[in-house]
C-alpha cells in the first residue's frame, strides 16, 4: 500500500540500518536528508546542517559535484552495466590501473566489490585460498582488534571486534581472534606515558596470539591504519613497523582495512603510507567515489596473485555489481578532483589546525580526550577527567542516545555520538573544509557538550 507522504512511508516501510525503530513506531520524525552542497546538508523541513561525518566517512569531495553526476550519466548512457566475471570494461580496467599506481609496494592486483564489508570478506577468502594453493592449507584463521568494525557479512562480522553486534548472529565463522586495540588513553599507567613502549606492547600481542593459535593456522591480520570504532585510535609510534616484522616472521598476511582511511581521510591515497608500512592487501571503499556511486576493492600484492597466473586456479569469488561501470567511472572522476584540487595536501596542511581547534574542547569537564589524524577525530567523553572514569551503561544510554545524538543534530551538526566502546563523538567531515568550518564545528560541539552532563 502507498503512504500519503514520505514521513509516513518511511515509518511504514523503510528498514533503516542499525536503527531502533521504536521511536518511529511512536510517530517520531524520521530524519530525512533531501539535499547536499559542499559540506552542508538540508533535511525535509528545510533545516541546514554541517555534514560532520561526510555522510558515513564517504563524501570526501563534498556534496553537489555536478562533474561526478555528469560522469555517471555519461557512463550509464554508454554502458550501464557489464560484469567483470571473465569479461572487462574500460572503466574497471582504468580504475584498477589507477589504484595499483597509487598503492604502495607491489600491490598491483585489484579485485572490485560493491562495498567495504565485501572487500574484507574477499580478503579473508583470498588469504585462505592463497595458502591452500601454496601448500599451507591449515592457514585459515585471522586476527583483528577489539572494538574494531570491519563490516556485517558473516566473515567480516567475525573479524569485527564488537560483541554486541555479533551475539545474536552466532555461530559466526570460526577462527577469528581478537587482540587489544591501540587506545593509549585507556592503556595501563606505565604505558600511557611511553607511546613507543605502548606500540611495542600492542604489536607484541599479535605475535602472542599467533603463537597461541599456532603459526601454521593463522592466515591474516586485519588492522585499520587508524581504528574508527571506539573513537579514532591512531597507531602508536613503531606499531606497524613491528606488526610488519611479526607478519613476515610468521608468514601471516597483513591486511590494511582502509575502508575509512583511504582516499584522503588522513591526507594520502592510502593511509598505510602515512604510517610507513606496506601491507599485503588493502581493503577500501567509501571515499573511492566520494559516495556518488557504490564500489569497493581489495588490492592484493603480486605475490598473492602468483598462484592464479597458471593452470586451472581461479579465485572462485565475485559480486554481480563488483566494479560496476558507473561506479568505476565516477571513481576515476573523483580521483581527478583529488588531484586537481590538491585535496590530500589540503588535508595534510590543515589537519593540525583542525586538531588544535577541537582540542579547545578539552577545557570542558566532560571531554577526556581528543584524538585522531587528518580529517578524522574522536572526542572521548568521561565522567571524571582526573581519574578517566567513564559512564556506566545507563548513563551512557541516557546521555548519548537520550540527549547527545539529537542535540548535536538540533544544533545543526550531523556527526555521531557512539558508545560501542567508551562514549565518543566522531568527526570525519568532507576534506574540503578549512578553519572557518573547524570553528563552526567546535562552537556547536561546545554548546551541546556543555549541556550534556545535565542529561545523565
Ligand atoms: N571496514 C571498515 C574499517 C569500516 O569502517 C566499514 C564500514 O564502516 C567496513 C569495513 C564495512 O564497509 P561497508 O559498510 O561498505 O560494507
Amino acid at each position: 500500500a502507498r503512504g500519503t507522504d514520505l514521513q509516513q512511508a518511511a515509518r511504514d516501510h523503510l528498514w533503516m540500518h542499525f536503527t531502533r525503530h521504536s521511536v518511529y513506531e511512536e510517530g517520531g520524525h524520521v530524519p530525512t536528508i533531501v539535499r547536499g552542497e559542499g559540506h552542508k546538508i538540508w533535511d525535509d523541513t528545510g533545516r541546514e546542517y554541517i555534514d560532520g561525518l561526510a555522510g558515513l566517512f564517504v563524501v570526501q569531495v563534498g556534496h553537489g559535484r555536478t562533474e561526478l553526476a555528469e560522469t555517471a550519466l555519461k557512463q550509464a548512457e554508454k554502458l550501464a552495466f557489464f560484469p567483470i566475471w571473465s569479461y572487462a570494461h574500460p572503466a574497471a580496467i582504468e580504475l584498477a590501473e589507477r589504484l595499483a599506481a597509487g598503492a604502495p609496494g607491489d600491490l598491483n592486483r585489484v579485485f572490485f566489490t560493491t562495498g567495504g564489508g565485501e572487500a574484507v570478506e574477499s580478503a579473508w577468502k583470498l588469504a585462505k585460498q592463497y595458502f591452500k594453493l601454496t601448500g599451507k592449507p591449515k592457514k585459515h584463521k585471522v586476527i583483528s582488534r577489539s572494538i574494531a568494525y570491519h563490516g556485517t557479512p558473516h566473515g567480516a562480522l567475525s573479524i569485527t571486534g564488537l560483541p554486541p553486534l555479533k551475539e545474536d548472529f552466532e555461530p559466526l565463522v570460526p577462527g577469528a581472534h581478537k587482540v587489544p586495540n591501540t587506545n593509549i588513553y585507556r592503556a595501563s599507567e606505565d604505558l600511557r606515558d611511553d607511546p613507543k613502549a605502548f606500540g611495542r606492547w600492542a604489536a607484541d600481542r599479535i605475535a602472542e596470539a599467533i603463537e597461541f593459535e599456532g603459526p601454521d593456522t593463522v592466515a591474516a591480520v586485519f588492522l585499520e591504519p587508524v581504528q574508527n570504532a571506539g573513537g579514532c585510535f591512531p597507531p602508536p609510534p613503531g606499531y606497524f613497523e613491528r606488526v610488519r616484522e611479526i607478519c613476515d616472521e610468521y608468514d601471516v598476511l597483513l591486511v590494511s582495512d582502509e575502508v575509512i582511511c583511504a582516499f584522503g581521510r588522513i591526507g594520502s591515497m592510502f593511509a598505510c603510507e602515512d604510517f610507513g608500512y606496506t601491507p599485503d592487501i588493502i581493503t577500501c571503499a567509501k571515499g573511492m567515489t566520494s559516495g556518488y556511486s557504490p564500489i569497493g576493492a581489495m588490492i592484493a600484492s603480486d605475490r598473492l596473485f602468483e598462484p592464479y597466473k597458471s593452470g586451472t586456479n581461479s579465485f572462485a569469488h565475485g559480486y554481480t555489481f563488483g566494479g560496476h561501470p558507473v561506479s568505476a567511472a565516477v571513481a576515476l572522476a573523483n580521483l581527478d578532483i583529488f588531484e586537481r584540487e590538491g585535496l590530500n595536501a589540503h588535508v595534510k596542511e590543515n589537519a593540525p589546525a583542525f586538531r588544535r581547534t577541537l582540542e579547545r574542547l578539552l577545557d570542558l569537564p566532560i571531554v577526556g580526550d581528543v584524538r585522531g589524524e587528518g580529517y578524522f577525530y574522536g572526542i572521548e567523553l568521561v565522567k571524571d577527567k582526573a581519574t578517566r572514569e567513564t559512564f556506566n551503561a545507563a548513563e551512557s544510554e541516557s546521555m548519548l542516545r537520550g540527549y547527545l545524538s539529537k542535540a548535536l543534530f538540533d544544533a545543526g551538526l550531523y556527526c555521531r555520538a557512539d558508545d560501542r566502546g567508551d562514549p565518543v563523538v566522531q568527526l570525519a567531515p568532507p576534506l574540503t573544509i578549512g578553519q572557518a568550518e573547524f570553528d563552526d564545528i567546535e562552537q556547536r560541539l561546545r554548546t551541546v557538550l556543555t549541556e550534556a552532563p545535565n542529561h545523565l
